[in-house]
């Protein structure tokens, strides 16, 4: 009885001929189609065979985000706020398996955070491809920051993905007005080279990027900066990926999501000349994900000796005698449960960090903040 089904960019791409290649397959949908799981579900119990679901819409539907009625899975959910993307990156199929950007109702949104809230949600991360770019009929993506952050019972606001050129004023002054912001930027710079930027559409030069990161610094010494870089692109040449390398020396990232450049159906750079050999893009990914280890280490160990506030968010998975939750940062903190403080999930604490670990710090307990 057991149905296996592939969704995603890739499987709105793909549609009937992953069926053909994956004869085990039963259901392959694309994302305008996940709301109508329960459905193609049924249909595939029905048909007794493979069952594709890839028609695409420009316009969200509200039971699209059906989330609203879904059970809170502990502390922490996210709530799409947009679809699609307008940018056409020369890389990748979002555009084109997503469609464009659309926008969804900002009252719609509201309501789905509200019943979040009420049933123990107390972090929300708004997501969208590029979420600056949301438009709720007027109101910009900071200002439905501003509705999200005043649901009671909510406590911290997150957000992903800005694109570089997207991000404005209005929101970096956000972070400074809005306590419930975390401070907390992802902010995709894909490669530190203009020739490799220019290359792949990001519409900013590596300059600019610097500019909007060292602005945001300046105004918040405690802001924590994660990225994505593509290493191998088409074109890149050994100068090119040392442009990255000394970018992220420059930035200091928290973390990277960095991955080896590979080809998708369609894609404008998939025709690109120069392609980078294999062993070369896994000779930089090497370096790159060395270095970035080195800065993450380095940025965790600064953090020793600090008071922090965590948001609460359980017990800690290694340990259950201890508690886990998250600084504003985005950075785990393990730490002993203390005696007598209550139950302590989806609270915010203030911990002293005693110890940086790899991908983890530890704390001890002071206080509920
Ligand atoms: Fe849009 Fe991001 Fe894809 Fe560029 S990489 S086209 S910004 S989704």
């Amino acid at each position: 009885g057991l149905i296996i089904a592939v969704s995603g960019c890739v499987a709105q791409q793909q549609g009937k001929a992953l069926l053909k290649r994956v004869p085990y397959l039963d259901l392959v949908f694309g994302p305008h189609n996940i709301h109508r799981l329960k459905e193609l579900i049924g249909e595939v119990i029905e048909r007794k065979a493979g069952v594709v679901a890839t028609a695409q819409s420009e316009i969200i539907e509200e039971n699209e985000y059906g989330q609203a009625q879904r059970p809170a899975d502990g502390v922490k959910a996210f709530v799409s706020i947009m679809r699609g993307c307008n940018n056409f990156c020369a890389y990748c199929i979002v555009p084109y398996t997503r469609g464009r950007e659309v926008s969804r109702r900002s009252a719609d949104i509201l309501e789905e955070v509200k019943v979040l809230a009420g049933s123990g949600v107390v972090e929300v991360t708004m997501l969208g491809q590029n979420v600056n770019s949301y438009d709720g009929g007027g109101l910009s993506f900071a200002g439905l920051i501003d509705m999200v952050a005043r649901v009671d019972g909510i406590k911290r606001v997150r957000f992903v993905t800005s694109h570089p050129k997207d991000i404005s004023r209005e929101l970096i002054g956000m972070f400074g007005t809005e306590p419930k912001l975390c401070l907390h930027i992802h902010l995709p710079v894909q490669s530190g080279s203009d020739a490799v930027l220019k290359n792949m559409g990001r519409v900013y030069t590596r300059e600019q990027y610097l500019e909007k990161v060292e602005l945001i610094q300046g105004l918040y010494p405690d802001m924590s900066f994660t990225s994505d870089i593509i290493v191998g692109f088409p074109g890149e040449s050994e100068e090119d990926f040392l442009q990255t390398m000394s970018l992220i020396e420059r930035v200091r990232f928290d973390n990277l999501f960095s991955f080896m450049y590979s080809p998708r159906p369609n894609t404008r750079a998939s025709t690109f000349g120069g392609q980078v050999p294999l062993e070369v893009k896994s000779k930089r990914l090497k370096l790159l994900q060395d270095a970035q280890s080195s800065i993450s280490a380095a940025r965790n160990a600064a953090l020793v000796g600090r008071t922090m506030e965590v948001l609460v968010e359980g017990p800690s998975r290694a340990d259950k005698d201890e508690l886990a939750g998250r600084t504003p940062c985005n950075k785990t903190v393990n730490f002993p449960a203390p005696a007598g403080a209550g139950a302590l999930a989806g609270s915010l604490v203030r911990l002293s960090i005693t110890r940086a670990l790899s991908n983890s710090l530890r704390g001890e307990y002071i206080e509920r903040s």
